[in-house]
């Protein structure tokens, strides 16, 4: 007999584990996770959650900063479900510990002041509350360090997932009433990147491999201001807070450069900043300039991210800091409808891994915690009403072969996992060109691997490029020049 579960949730983000506390309540949950459970990109998330809770401020305001930064391309039904979401989602938030600071924050492209934190480490506070959250429940299990390889799929249903415990050989089944994809996003598919190493689009290969169409994975957004020492194989994050509370982006002459690119410098979004440092910093290195503003506001305010720096030797009351744009995350991914289903009955995404449409073609900040949220509530309030009418549901998948997987030796894999993520960087990064996009197809084709996490890295690079050179015109995060420039 396999292992059963009626909700097996893949992923311990912040998607994952709020989808579980809710879900709790309507019967058994496993949630799976590669690694260990901070393990996420939610733990490194600072800026904070967007939401309107105040009377100065709208929710049509939010709307429109959403729809104007997704570049036209967003499903407003799905914005205006999140949008009108956000206070819950806080109430949520600060019902199971977090503590919310009294004044919201300001992050490029919106209007006004909107994005709360509950310290400059937003994202680890969130998970701790969720862990103690979930760890109260007697009805959530945990397998750590085992990951799915696989989903099950029988009868035209999604039954679950084959897994693989780390360094072991064998592929174990886990039966499941209803999956729940919460694995993130693909930043780790890019040689420069603020994503932790389990963000290398594994669920969005899943669900391919499952049948599965992806979209908008053309949409990949690149930070603008991310450290520009790399370790561990991942850039640490200077938050957009940082330029909201009057942070300069300066040139090698240390002069601020945004406003000659677009009017609201650097609040301008994402796409317009990174593509604004990717040019100058041909000509030199870019820093971000706190100088200028009261040492003890910086201390006040950033005591984490002052902390992280320390350990580069950097300082942001006396330094200018090295910055560069990087990968840092995916507005498109798996589809889902508003209730968070996607077309494999018994499949559902939420977080980073799915496209609800709330993003477009680029994400507003501080969105995207506040949406994993909201949809993970609203999967949970659809799969209460079908669990109760679908208590006999058969999950019974004795008779299905586990297939057979290939690995190859691990500095192998991280190899080709380093030669895909330079492929990517120069071909599909901040500027695309037609050539760029060809020459990159052929070499992640040329790949020779064998090993599955190689192959599903690049079946999730095919599909990103694939979707680039479908859109030859630019769209919000897609940039598309006919020269390199
Ligand atoms: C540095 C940084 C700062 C950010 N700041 C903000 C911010 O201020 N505000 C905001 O709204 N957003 C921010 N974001 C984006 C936001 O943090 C993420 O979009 C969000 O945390 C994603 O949550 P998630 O649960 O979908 O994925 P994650 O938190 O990445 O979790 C994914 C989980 O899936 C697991 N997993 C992956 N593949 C498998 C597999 N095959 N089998 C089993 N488990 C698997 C991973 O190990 C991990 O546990 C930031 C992102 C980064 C990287």
């Amino acid at each position: 007999m396999q292992k059963q579960t009626d909700y097996l949730i893949i992923g311990s983000g912040i998607a994952g584990l709020a989808t579980a506390y809710f879900l709790s309540e309507h019967g058994s949950v496993t949630v799976l996770t590669k690694s260990e459970v901070r393990n996420a990109n939610t733990y490194w998330a600072q800026g904070g959650i967007a939401a309107v809770l105040s009377k100065e401020d709208s929710f049509e305001s939010h709307m429109e900063d959403t729809l104007k930064t997704g570049a036209g391309h967003c499903k407003e039904s799905a914005v205006r479900q999140v949008v009108f979401g956000a206070p819950k989602a806080i109430k949520f938030l600060k019902s199971i510990g977090l503590k919310i600071e009294d004044e919201p924050m300001r992050e490029g492209g919106h209007s006004r002041a909107r994005v709360w934190r509950s310290s400059d480490f937003t994202g680890r506070d969130i998970l701790e509350v969720l862990i103690k959250a979930v760890q109260r429940k007697n009805n959530i299990s945990f397998l750590e360090k085992t990951e799915a390889v696989e989903l099950i799929v029988d009868e035209g249903e999604c039954k679950g997932a084959f897994t693989r415990k780390k360094n072991e050989d064998e592929i174990k089944k886990l039966a499941a009433k209803y999956t729940i994809l919460a694995t993130g996003g693909l930043g780790q598919l890019f040689s420069k990147t603020t994503n932790t190493r389990g963000s290398g689009g594994d669920g969005m290969a899943l669900a391919v491999n499952a049948g599965l169409e992806l979209k908008d994975i053309e949409f990949v957004q690149f930070h603008p201001t991310a450290l520009a020492i790399a370790k561990e194989g991942r850039h640490f994050l200077l938050s957009e807070v940082l330029r909201g509370m009057g942070a300069k982006v300066v040139n090698k002459r240390e002069e601020a450069f945004l406003s000659k690119f677009d009017e609201r410098a650097e609040l301008a979004p994402r796409d317009l900043v990174s593509r604004a440092i990717y040019v100058e910093e041909m000509t030199g290195p870019v820093h971000l300039d706190m100088r200028h503003i009261e040492a003890g506001m910086i201390r006040k305010k950033f005591p984490n991210i002052q902390k992280a720096l320390k350990e580069y030797d950097l300082d942001l009351t006396k330094d200018l800091v090295p910055i560069t744009p990087v990968a840092h995350y995916a507005c498109g991914g798996v589809p889902t409808d508003l209730k968070g289903a996607t077309m494999l009955p018994g499949l559902y995404a939420v977080g980073e891994v799915a496209c609800t449409g709330v993003h477009g073609a680029n994400r507003l900040a501080s969105n995207s915690l506040l949406e994993a949220i909201v949809f993970a509530r609203v999967i949970s309030e659809s799969l209460a009403k079908s669990a109760s009418m679908d208590v006999s549901k058969n999950v019974n998948i004795d008779s299905l072969e586990v297939p057979s997987i290939i690995t190859e030796d691990i500095n192998q894999v991280k190899a080709y996992g380093k030669r895909i993520g330079q492929i990517m960087w120069e071909g599909v990064g901040i500027v695309r060109t037609v050539e760029g996009l060809k020459k990159a197809k052929k070499e992640i084709v040329k790949i020779p691997a064998r090993d599955y996490r190689v192959q599903h890295r690049q079946l999730v690079c095919y599909k990103i490029i694939e979707a680039c050179q479908a859109r030859p015109q630019s769209l919000g995060a897609h940039y598309m020049t006919k020269e390199i420039i």
